[in-house]
């Protein structure tokens, strides 16, 4: 049993696991309805192992210590993690960066990053005898909350914006989740959704408000690391909307480091859409905290958010690690789907292209050297809104089904 306790990221208060626990109660009484979330706690293990977790993340037993359980046996029964981190040569010739990887975190089973948060909330939902899990979302969270609940026998609610992506919708319903589809934003999700745990009782698995969503990410940082050991990589671009994930990542490297498995914890860069970017703002600007995005819009739909909820632990953890943040436009977005897909064999949605985009101005800003040991996390599948990557295509029109119509089709 990996025994632990709560830390403030706000006033640095420390609780003890006891009850079901979400935020600081001292600092959530600051909460402003619709803000960031006050008192976002993160997770301190009593002592954390000597070695990296066991090759093969996909395997329970592999995280053993390495997460806030009383037993690996909550774990929902299907894998999650370890992906692969693939070496992408035709990228590295395009970049010109002979040390650049694609941590390619689509082949979770529901297809995200968040894969990894709700492994972790459902084995904990387990532990605290709840029936029921909710979420707000996007719709990858929410996904991934469906498939780990219907894996490990719990029922899923889930409130995302009308507009999400329709694949992710079929597939929130498929897996057997009570899908909420919300008539307004993701903000709005989100407020509703704690409204509705309160009132129903349901365990809360909201990003940053539940802490377990950001110490379930951080296992995407133990595997980066143990892929590229013994030499650590020197910078991970990843794509952020809450913020949470680059949260994980950072809280990820910081056990490694207090482990001592780590010497030096990677820069991370932050990639935001230009319309959704409170966060790299506020990193640009140097602004003391984040402040919101109103109206916030993006053919990145993973990433727009308002009012990023973990805004404050991220931008903290971006400034800590020494990184930085960089923005991209949509059309910059959608052409990287193609390019990274055509160049990698990897087919991203949006949000998770959107690194590569990221990266070719990280490199014309100085913020990336070529010559640096550089990961791109992938944090969803290309299929997941298959629409989104159509815009920057021009699908062939028909031919006849005989061999004289293909001679044409390549006739020089
Ligand atoms: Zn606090």
């Amino acid at each position: 049993m990996a025994a632990f306790t709560f830390l403030c990221s706000e006033c640095g208060a420390s609780y003890p696991e006891g009850a079901v626990r979400y935020v600081c109660p001292r600092c959530a009484r600051t909460q402003v309805r619709g803000g960031a979330t006050r008192g976002v706690l993160q997770l301190e293990l009593a002592s954390l192992p000597t070695t990296f977790p066991a090759p093969g993340f996909a395997e329970p037993s592999a995280l053993g210590e390495w997460l806030p359980l009383a037993s690996p046996a909550s774990l929902p029964p299907l894998p999650v993690g370890g992906t692969p981190l693939l070496p992408v040569p035709r990228l590295r010739a395009v970049l010109h960066m002979p040390h650049l990887w694609v941590k390619d975190d689509s082949r979770n089973p529901s297809g995200s990053t968040k894969d990894r948060a709700s492994l972790l909330v459902v084995a904990k939902a387990r532990e605290y005898g709840f029936d029921t899990v909710a979420c707000a979302s996007t719709g990858n969270a929410a996904s991934a909350l469906a498939c780990l609940a219907a894996a490990a026998g719990l029922e899923a609610v889930v409130f995302v914006p009308a507009a999400a992506p329709q694949a992710k919708l079929v597939q929130i319903a498929s897996l057997g989740a009570r899908l909420v589809r919300v008539a307004g934003s993701y903000d709005d999700a989100f407020e509703l959704c704690l409204a509705a745990c309160e009132r129903f009782g349901w365990y809360n698995r909201n990003t940053a408000f539940n802490p377990f969503t950001i110490e379930g990410k951080k296992t995407v940082a133990l595997e980066v690391a143990q892929q590229l050991a013994p030499e650590p990589p020197e910078v991970v671009v990843v794509p952020v909307g809450d913020g949470v994930i680059l949260a994980g990542l950072a809280k990820g490297f910081a056990d490694l480091c207090r482990a001592g498995l780590l010497s030096r914890h990677p820069r991370l860069v932050a990639v935001q859409p230009e319309g959704s970017a409170a966060i790299a703002r506020a990193v640009r600007s140097g602004a003391a905290s984040v402040a919101p995005h109103p109206g916030a819009a993006s053919v990145a739909d993973s990433l727009v958010v308002a009012t990023p909820r973990n805004g404050a632990l991220a931008l903290a953890a971006l400034r800590s690690s020494g990184g930085g943040a960089v923005t991209v436009r949509d059309d910059a977005i959608v052409a990287a789907i193609g390019r990274l897909a055509a160049a990698t064999g990897v087919f991203a949605e949006p949000a998770a292209a959107a690194v590569l985009a990221g990266l070719e101005v990280a490199l014309a800003e100085g913020l990336v050297q070529p010559s640096e040991r550089t990961v791109l996390l992938v944090t969803g599948s290309g299929l997941k809104d298959v629409p989104a990557a159509a815009r920057g295509l021009c699908l062939p029109a028909p031919i006849p089904p005989d061999l004289e119509a293909v001679a044409a089709l390549f006739a020089v």
